[in-house]
């Protein structure tokens, strides 16, 4: 196993292929089917410290020098690159974290769009003047922070690559990444890519390893400025406190319970595919999942009926079949369903989907189900499940609707589905979210759109322009020149 010809079992650091400075390697598994893939290091503190400070010195010399047309330029590179690869960037993706090869050629067209769209927007990105007093000339500077750090998670790794290292570059930052342990290889080529790019060395840094070692040294690391994050909240909390220490601002984004909201004049049959797509795509484990989907109550049993119809379709199986659903992306993550589906003994089983008879006896295997209940307080209505699991809710009137959607700790996503076009604005203001769609979920999921929530799905926004703010600080000169 060699993504694009390297070795796994390497950091990048400093534009340098290396091996870990312990020595110590973890074992990855395909999900598909329970055999061992490679072996990827296991980066330690020590690693970390090395890729921090090359990338320190990257952006205090070539990479610091560099215009925001030549950063365009090399993003251009890089997205070039990218899709040159998709084949081979699919299929590792698919056998490292269970992806369906479809789904996989999604992310890396994704990855490439974020590089071409943050290649666009490098060099558009500037300050103001400000009218001010008598004699002065007021204007503000939009610049990097200098280094960044960015933990990302399994589910979507090329996806949430691209958003937060593409918008980073972009600003003129130095980034160093450290992956999740379940989901190494592509940000272990992507690295190479960028070595392909020729980005000055130190610009980028890959340091694979175990959140509690590699990532919280990141996290706890004097010489980062600034952090982004995507995963869970517990380690979402950590990590905000680990930044305080230094003073460092965060970009957390941690999930959601997101709600679909379905009313009486809802074109349903337009619905449905969303409905259902939007929970069991990437076998459930995403971050803007739908998995509460609110009926009013006088369409409830046909939504019922036909979403029913739709998952008794469904098939969970190897990801290079490519078939409705890959596996979980490891038996842990398929035991944390597990653990919820037992929990939803109380609830009514609408329908579950079906494993394909040749998956594998060893693949992390869940098939997707749809519950039906009244109890908006319930564990499967409040808590992050990422699995394949939905939940219908029936509801009587458009505040009661917006009571029920905004009934969680969380606020990444929701939708609703009405054509009363007062209802959708009000919906669009009422709704506790980072994103609402009307009539669709999630927009072809665009790399344009503003991305990230509130509560417990954390702060700061992520995607489109608006995340190039977030990656850079704010200077104002005020000039008295008479
Ligand atoms: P996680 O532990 O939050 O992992 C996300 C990333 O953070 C990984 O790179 C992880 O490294 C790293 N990490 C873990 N502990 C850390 C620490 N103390 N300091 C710094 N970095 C650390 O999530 P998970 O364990 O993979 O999944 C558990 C649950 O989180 C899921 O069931 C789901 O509910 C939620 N989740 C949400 C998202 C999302 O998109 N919002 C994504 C993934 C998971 P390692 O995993 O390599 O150790
Ligand atoms: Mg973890």
């Amino acid at each position: 196993m060699k993504p694009l010809g390297i070795d796994p079992q390497h950091c990048l650091i400093d534009g340098e292929w290396v091996s870990p400075a312990n020595g110590e390697y973890l074992q990855l598994v395909n999900p598909s089917d329970g055999t061992h893939l490679c072996e990827i290091a296991r980066g330690s503190a020590e690693d970390i410290a090395r890729a921090v400070s090359a990338a320190r010195k990257a952006y205090d010399t070539e990479w610091g020098a560099t215009t925001a047309l030549q950063r365009s330029r090399y993003l251009a590179r890089l997205k070039d690159l990218i899709l040159q690869n998709t084949d081979e960037l699919a299929r590792l993706e698919s056998i490292d974290v269970g992806k369906p090869l479809t789904q996989a050629r999604a992310d890396v067209i994704a990855l490439a769009r974020y590089m071409e769209f943050y290649a666009g927007a490098a060099d558009k990105l500037h300050g103001q003047t400000i009218p001010y007093l008598d004699g002065y000339t007021v204007y503000t500077l939009r610049e990097p922070h200098g280094v960044t750090g960015h933990i990302i998670p399994w589910n979507y790794p090329m996806q949430i690559i691209g958003r937060s290292i593409g918008a980073s570059l972009a600003a003129g930052n130095a980034c160093v990444l450290k992956p999740a342990e379940e989901a190494c290889l592509t940000a272990l080529a992507f690295a190479e890519l960028a070595r392909q790019a020729e980005l000055p060395a130190g610009t980028l840094n890959v340091v694979p390893g175990l959140g509690a070692e590699a990532g919280a040294a990141l996290t706890r690391s004097k010489g980062v400025d600034h952090i982004s994050f995507t995963g869970s909240v517990n380690v979402g909390k950590e990590i905000q406190r680990n930044a305080a220490e230094n003073i460092v601002p965060v970009t957390l984004e941690l999930g959601g319970k997101s709600p679909q909201v379905v009313f009486d004049d809802a074109d349903v049959d337009a619905a449905i595919p969303f409905l259902v797509n939007a929970g069991i795509q990437n076998a459930g484990q995403t971050c803007s999942a739908s998995s509460r989907i609110l009926v009013h109550k006088s369409r409830y049993d046909e939504v019922t009926e036909k979403m029913a119809a739709r998952y008794s379709s469904l098939v969970a199986g190897p990801a290079l079949k490519d078939l409705d659903l890959g596996p979980l992306v490891s038996q842990r993550q398929k035991q944390i369903v597990e653990d919820y589906l037992k929990q939803g003994a109380d609830l009514q089983t609408v329908a579950v989907g079906s494993i394909h008879p040749e998956a594998p006896e060893g693949g992390a295997y869940t098939a997707p189900v749809l519950f039906a209940g009244t109890q908006s307080d319930h564990i499967l209505a409040q808590q992050e499940i990422f699995g394949p699991v939905q939940m219908l809710l029936p509801f009587h009137d458009e505040d009661e609707a917006v009571t029920l959607a905004n009934a969680t700790d969380f606020g990444l996503v929701a939708s609703c589905w009405t054509r009363d076009g007062a209802r959708q604005m009000r919906m669009a203001k009422k709704l506790r979210s980072g994103q609402v769609f009307i009539n669709n979920y999630g927009a072809g999921g665009g790399v344009e759109l503003p991305f990230g929530g509130s509560g417990l799905s954390g702060h700061g926004r992520e995607k489109g322009f608006e995340a190039l703010y977030g990656f850079t600080t704010l200077k104002t000169v005020a000039a008295l020149h008479g």
